[in-house]
């Protein structure tokens, strides 16, 4: 049995940081991986045609450019470059309109006010906010909670930016944030498809912060991508750790965590291999397997048990990658072509459709979060040609469909069904769609839990990111930290606070902690002497 200072189970974005933080630090770090690669979610393949790069999962990274985690690691120095699309963001509607968010303030507020005079001024407002306590704001929430040095930060900005109005601001639902600060439809569609990308309903608290946050990033470092796919961007990771001397072992599914006296002391594989560890394990797993599976009920309070079993995941996803032999044919071209684009008939009837994902009703008409890749970084398809991706929420135990007789079992007809249902939304929107496709390829929720195990159902937040499963009610109340019940082993994915996006938050937030307890182990061991 070997033993090293700190064991990482998995190598996701978070474990990959920890891992690169603990190396850092002069630890040697052994990385145990389920699947033949690293990245979790964070993955590129070329399964659906060998010239085109697809993303497997994730692909925009605006909080990874924001994590102050992932920029101090210089990842431009182990292969890392950063591209981005014409503009960050769109949302063609049926009328041929189009709202854009571009990554120059001065023009997203240009057309916004085109649109509707007042609406641009509106516009330099927030982000003229923004400026003010927004890095304060990001740091506060990638920070450990409670975030006192940030937090205080942040605090001591607020009167700058209007004190309890703004703090009002951001408890307010997206829905209404965009209703009370703009006229026409094109602050809304950005600002509400952004609050899109968690799972908090578009009427609910917590939706408001999510969607001017993404909107100001949108703003402030774009929606970049790795050149090459989102593959590269784990990759660099990989290599800064190798560099340090770090270990990675593939196809090595932790199954248990051993447990001696409260005190994690070491893991087993699925194929019988023990390894020890001397300070820390970082576990970058969901916390249902994390609780759930690789420790024993024996070894957990029960407190922490029992409030395991209220713990919500996040909605299911299906995600449909395309081969396009050309552009998407836009049935109006857009003013400068997105990355990023979302799909809802309006601010309306993307409420619709969150409303019904939390029914547990299948929606007719999918809001659609989507991206053009060859648009972004021209890199992933030849010349001309587009590798395009969109996924969607579903219900993780669908009662009905309001679109059809689907029932939720996602298996390959269902998948290649609601697949079609999503085709037809952007065929909607650019007739002839259809005819451009070369290869199609759907990952329903199977298949996603397949490929990372942390993909439970086809979540992909590690857990709701609604209000009562956030800040110190993550991943259960009273916990909102990285420390376990079992000392040494410290929860290190999107499961524990901030949760998820590729911001690396969680696993460093994991291995500071665990630093911090070795010192502090080493010198009460030193005064006991
Ligand atoms: C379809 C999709 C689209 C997304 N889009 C974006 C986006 O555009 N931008 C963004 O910022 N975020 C996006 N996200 C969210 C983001 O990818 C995740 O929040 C992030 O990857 C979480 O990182 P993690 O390290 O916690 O877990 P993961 O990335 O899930 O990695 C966990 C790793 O642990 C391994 N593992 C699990 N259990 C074990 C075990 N028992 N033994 C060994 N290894 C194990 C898994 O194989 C995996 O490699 C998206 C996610 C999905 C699924």
């Amino acid at each position: 049995m070997t033993t090293h200072d700190a064991i990482v189970i998995g190598a996701g974005p978070n474990g990959l940081v920890a891992a690169n933080h603990l190396a850092d630090k002069g630890w040697s770090v052994l990385v145990l991986e389920a699947q033949t690669e690293v990245g979790g979610a964070v993955k590129s393949d070329r399964e659906l045609h060998p010239d085109f790069v697809q993303d497997t999962f994730s692909a925009f990274y605006p909080l990874a450019e924001a994590s102050t985690t992932i920029r101090s690691f210089g990842l431009e120095d182990h292969g890392l470059t950063w591209v981005h699309a014409p503009a960050v963001l769109g949302h063609p509607t049926p009328d041929g309109s189009w709202a854009i968010l571009h990554r120059d303030r001065e023009i997203t507020a240009r057309l916004f006010d085109a649109a509707h005079p007042g609406d641009g001024a509106a516009w330099l407002e927030l982000c003229g906010l923004w400026d003010r306590i927004g890095d304060q704001m990001v740091r506060a929430l990638l920070s450990p909670f409670p975030p006192v040095k940030n937090g205080l930060g942040a605090l001591s900005k607020l009167r700058s930016v209007g004190g309890l109005d703004f703090v009002k601001m951001m408890l307010t639902p997206a829905n209404e944030i965009v209703s009370s600060r703009f006229g026409g439809p094109g602050p809304g569609l950005i600002i509400a498809g952004n609050a899109g990308h968690a799972d908090i309903p578009l009427n609910a608290p917590g939706s408001g912060l999510m969607g001017v946050l993404m909107s100001m990033l949108g703003q402030t470092v774009g929606f970049p991508v790795p050149q090459g796919g989102a593959g590269e961007l784990a990759h660099s990771l990989r290599r800064r750790f190798e560099s340090l001397g770090g270990e990675i072992r593939y196809s090595a599914e932790v199954t248990r965590i051993d447990v001696d006296n409260r005190r994690a002391t070491g893991v087993r594989t699925a194929d019988g291999e023990r390894f020890a560890a001397r300070h820390a394990i970082v576990a970058d797993v969901v916390a249902p397997h994390l609780y759930g599976r690789m420790l024993s009920p024996d070894d957990l309070p029960v407190r922490t048990t029992s409030a395991m079993r209220k713990f919500d995941l996040d909605p299911s996803t299906v995600k449909v990658d395309w081969a396009l032999s050309g552009p998407v044919p836009w049935a109006s071209q857009p003013a400068y072509a997105p990355g990023t684009f979302h799909v809802a008939d309006s601010v309306e009837q993307m409420t619709e459709a969150h409303g019904q994902v939390s029914a547990r009703i299948i929606p007719a008409k999918p809001f659609m979060l989507a991206g053009q890749m060859t648009t972004s970084d021209p890199t992933r398809s030849p010349s001309g040609t587009e590798s395009l991706w969109a996924y969607t929420h579903v219900p993780q135990h669908a009662v009905s469909d309001a679109g059809g007789d689907l029932t939720g079992t996602w298996d390959h007809d269902e998948n290649e069904r609601f697949a079609d249902r999503m085709q037809a939304r952007i065929e909607q929107l650019a007739p002839g769609f259809g005819s451009t496709i070369i290869e199609r390829r759907v990952i329903g929720p199977r298949e996603m839990e397949q490929r990372d195990a942390n993909l439970i159902g086809g979540a992909i937040n590690g857990g709701t990111s609604q209000l009562h499963q956030e800040l110190i009610f993550r991943p259960v109340p009273g916990m909102g930290r990285s420390e376990t019940p079992v000392h040494g082993l410290y929860l290190g994915s999107a499961s524990a606070h901030p949760g998820g996006g590729v911001h690396g938050a969680p696993g460093m937030n994991a291995a500071r902690a665990a630093i911090t307890h070795a010192r502090v182990r080493k010198i009460t061991r030193g005064l006991l002497r």
